[in-house]
């Protein structure tokens, strides 16, 4: 049984998705801070503390936690992602920033990875090795993390350049020198519009550099001159300072939002996971199919080659995708069994399940239109979940209906039928009546059996086609 540890959730790549379903695990109430190192410049805390809040705690003591990755995400979460973030380039990432952390392994054991000591060499890293696995080798309990003392004084500027390559030389020629950049950034002339318009700033359309300076008052009035040359000899304009926390803060939060920022580029476009999964149910569902793809994979065929590897995985042998929606397609093939199988490893998820049981579902404005699921078993059978209607060249018009009655569920997958609502109607009450069957499988003798049964009463070739 999987068990998926759970920060805050803002994780970006689907980390704390649950394909096999599993146990999710909430950590978020493990934040305490346990101790605070000031003079040896670490901390030692529970995972469910997140950065702003161990920031908040250290203030007093001139001390800050430097890694930022724009969520206020938990510690434990941005270790097991391996976090970076704005201030990389001069504090380093999570790898950097762990000194140690206890987890505890699928065993049960509790695996501590070593000691406050910085200068260590013994043993394995085992630090390195959980800072971004991602929650799949152990949970993170404990960590201890390296501190910084809050600089004297610190600068943040914007710099817009004529070129975007004048911004990149001039980022190179910096790091040649050595100078100290605390944080560099660069966004193009269409990222900064859009950061004008969602966090109402006033830059001027151009590449520019978000820069921070961090040092005592004369060590970033020089630093931040040497960089004002080598920007000018680039192309670099007029610098827009921000020394008051408040102006900073709100400098770099507009970095930090640029995520939702771009989404606001094309007002209206703005579309759920959940409108885009709902699409799919129904027969005419091509264009959620292919914006989940590019969105996904980034290509339709790069999605494609997923399923079919998913399908290989789930042990589905005949069945083999060319299009993201699965049905309604030339070259597409499957068999009745591998679609119930198909059906039973979706009808395990909880978000899809309550999906495909919507029978109209409203979209939001500016859409503002309801779509109608066409499984119209969903109004007509006690317990109908519904799942998917299409049609293929190979099997015509297809149908995978599930229900559940008392607690069994059972999924059905009816090919090449002219009612196939009566089918599956059929199909399923047959399935419900006979009280050992589970799951239609071609291997067994219930198949022919199930077969003949139904045959009785209606005729046999239409239910062979669903037997697989
Ligand atoms: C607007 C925005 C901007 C971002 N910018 C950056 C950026 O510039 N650079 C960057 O690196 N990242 C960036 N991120 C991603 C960020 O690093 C992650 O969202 C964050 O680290 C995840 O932390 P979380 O607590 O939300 O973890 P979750 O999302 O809850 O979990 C993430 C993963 O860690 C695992 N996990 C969580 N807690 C534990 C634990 N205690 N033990 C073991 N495994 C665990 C989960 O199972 C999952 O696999 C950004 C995110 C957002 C929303």
């Amino acid at each position: 049984m999987p068990i998926i540890p759970f920060g805050t959730g803002t994780s970006l790549e689907g980390q704390v998705n649950a394909p096999f379903g599993g146990i999710s695990l909430d950590l978020s109430h493990m934040n305490r801070i346990l101790t605070v190192h000031a003079e040896d410049f670490d901390c030692v805390v529970e995972p469910g503390v997140t950065r702003k809040a161990l920031n908040e705690h250290l203030r007093e003591e001139g001390l800050f936690f430097s890694i930022d990755p724009g969520a206020d995400a938990s510690l434990g979460g941005m270790a097991a992602t391996r976090a970076s973030g704005t201030n990389a380039v001069r504090y380093g990432t999570m790898r950097d920033n762990v000194l140690n952390l206890t987890a505890v392994m699928a065993d049960g054991t509790l695996l501590k990875t070593g000691n406050r000591a910085r200068k260590s060499a013994s043993g394995y890293d085992l630090t390195r090795l959980l800072v971004g696995s991602e929650g799949t080798l152990g949970i993170i309990t404990e960590l201890t993390l390296k501190l910084h003392g809050i600089p004297e004084t610190i600068l943040s500027a914007v710099c817009p350049f004529a070129t975007i390559e004048g911004v990149c030389n001039a980022t190179i020629a910096a790091m040649q020198i050595g100078l100290p950049l605390a944080r560099i950034e660069l966004a193009d002339a269409v990222q900064i519009r859009a950061c004008n318009a969602y966090s109402h700033l006033a830059i001027a359309e151009a590449p520019t550099l978000f820069l921070e300076f961090h040092g005592t008052a004369s060590s970033t009035r020089e630093q931040v001159e040497a960089f004002a040359e080598i920007a000018r000899n680039e192309g670099g304009g007029e610098f827009r300072w921000a020394e008051r926390p408040e102006e900073r803060t709100k400098l770099w939060q507009a970095r930090h939002d640029v995520y939702w920022a771009v989404m606001g580029l094309r007002p209206g476009v703005y579309i759920t996971m959940q409108d885009l999964l709902y699409g799919l149910m129904l027969p005419s569902g091509n264009d959620a199919a292919l914006e989940i793809a590019k969105n996904v994979d980034g290509s339709v065929e790069a999605f494609v080659a997923r399923m079919n590897e998913k399908a290989e995985q789930l042990g589905l042998r005949d069945t083999h995708f060319t299009n993201p929606h699965g049905l309604d397609s030339r070259r597409h093939y499957s068999s009745a069994y591998d679609l119930a199988m198909l059906g039973r490893y979706a009808m395990g998820n909880e978000a899809f399940r309550a999906i495909a049981a919507t029978q109209y579902y409203h979209l939001a404005p500016p859409s503002d239109y309801t779509l109608h699921n066409g499984n119209s078993l969903l109004a007509s059978y006690a317990g109908a979940e519904g799942i998917k209607i299409g049609w293929t060249d190979e099997a015509g018009w297809t149908f995978v209906a599930s229900a559940v009655r008392e607690g069994r569920r059972v999924i059905v997958a009816v090919l090449n039928s002219d009612d196939r609502d009566g089918d599956a109607a059929a199909l399923l009450d047959w399935a419900y009546a006979s009280h050992d069957w589970a799951v239609i499988s071609p291997q067994t003798a219930r198949t022919l059996q199930l077969a003949r049964r139904i045959g009785e009463t209606t005729p046999l070739e239409r239910y062979l086609r669903v037997c697989g």
